[in-house]
């Protein structure tokens, strides 16, 4: 029951010098070991990986980051391999490191130990849930100091309301999945991961009569940017950009943050689509982004000036093998699937038919 005493995790994976021999794969199997171990214990996560094995704090950039996340106290442990992989390098990096973790009270987790350095005896502490009983105390008062220091804890929900098909868990200020918009998810997914297109899906939810997020119909684009969504996978994900956009308020200029410098929580609510299905997804849409029919976009004489009498909408061309063009028959398709019936024409037609309005004009 003790064992929720810990909230966020920070998982570090580091090669080291003596895991080069043999073995290609260690860090996916560490990182496979340490997220099963937080992932167990319910932890909510934000992995930091080191791409060199360096043994100075100098020549790993993300160590670096994670000391200073570490130093403004984001954090209740560090999960790591073993305890070297944080400080195996001079006394002086080792005496850095351990200051960090004893000034933020922060505990080091490896799948055989846990380890605090505020301990006044400095032993090892082999039963992980002992740790917890002994330092209930210490952790609460740390959890009230850090309510002051960063308002919102990492993994909260905070970008307003709860995105489909979660509800807001107003307590935990967190996410829940709300089980009747659940089963809509899941249509939606599984019929995208079998090849139907956004707007196909679309169609079908709107002819059930199952409304969207905002309680209207389903379009293309909501429905393309929820199925992406990340989200889904269990994450929030902080700082993906800096600064702000207002004109009059004096703010730091606004900037797009790389995908590297992403904090990402992993864990942070409950998942309703997998690490492979959301790949999966990403690889269907993509594919089928590519459209050909652009690719010939105004290179007819009345290219993006054509527009269909019964809807409005804008009409394609398409050139025939006998070396004419035809206007395709009108593509507007309405919120059910719905076609427009106005039919393709050959383009010598319209465009005769423009040039004797023009003449009338002229006259
Ligand atoms: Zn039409």
């Amino acid at each position: 029951m003790e064992q929720r005493k810990i909230y966020e995790v920070a998982v570090y994976l580091r090669k080291s010098w003596d895991d080069t021999g043999g073995e290609e794969d260690v860090l996916l199997k560490h990182e496979t070991a340490l997220t099963d171990l937080v992932r167990k214990n319910n932890w909510r996560y934000v992995i930091y990986r080191e791409i060199g094995s360096s043994d100075s704090i100098d020549f790993r950039p993300e160590f670096r980051r994670l000391l200073k996340d570490i130093e403004n106290d984001f954090y209740d442990a560090v999960v790591v391999m073993d305890y070297d992989r944080l400080s195996r390098g001079d006394k002086e990096d080792r005496a850095r490191v351990e200051k960090i973790l004893q000034q933020s009270n922060t505990l080091v987790v490896t799948p055989q130990r846990v380890y605090d350095l505020n301990d006044e005896d400095q032993e090892l502490i082999t039963d992980i849930e002992g740790v917890f009983a002994r330092y209930e105390y210490q952790m609460i008062k740390k959890r009230f100091q850090r309510g002051k220091k960063i308002g919102a804890r990492l993994g909260h929900w905070t970008n307003g309301p709860a995105l489909f098909p979660y509800v807001c868990h107003s307590e935990a200020h967190s996410l829940d999945v709300d089980p009747e918009k659940l089963d809509v998810y899941n249509f939606m997914k599984h019929r995208i991961l079998s090849g139907a297109t956004c707007s196909g899906v679309c169609w079908d939810l709107n002819r059930q009569g199952i409304p969207s997020p905002k309680g209207k119909l389903w379009s293309e684009s909501v429905l393309y940017r929820l199925i992406l969504n990340e989200v889904h996978l269990g994450r929030v994900v902080y700082g993906k950009t800096s600064g702000g956009l207002h004109k009059k308020r004096k703010t730091a200029p606004f900037k797009v943050i790389a995908r590297e410098n992403w904090i990402v929580v992993e864990n942070a609510h409950p998942a309703v689509k997998t690490p492979e299905e959301h790949a999966e997804i990403v690889t269907l849409l993509e594919s089928r982004r590519i459209q050909p029919k652009h690719a010939r976009r105004g290179t007819y004489l009345l290219s993006g000036l054509l527009y269909c009498a019964k809807c409005g909408y804008s009409l394609q061309f398409q050139p025939k093998p006998n070396g004419r063009t035809l206007v395709k028959k009108c593509q507007k398709t309405d919120a059910f699937g719905n076609c427009c019936d106005n039919r393709g024409v050959e383009l010598e037609h319209v465009e005769k038919a423009v040039m004797e309005s023009l003449r009338e004009h002229e006259a």
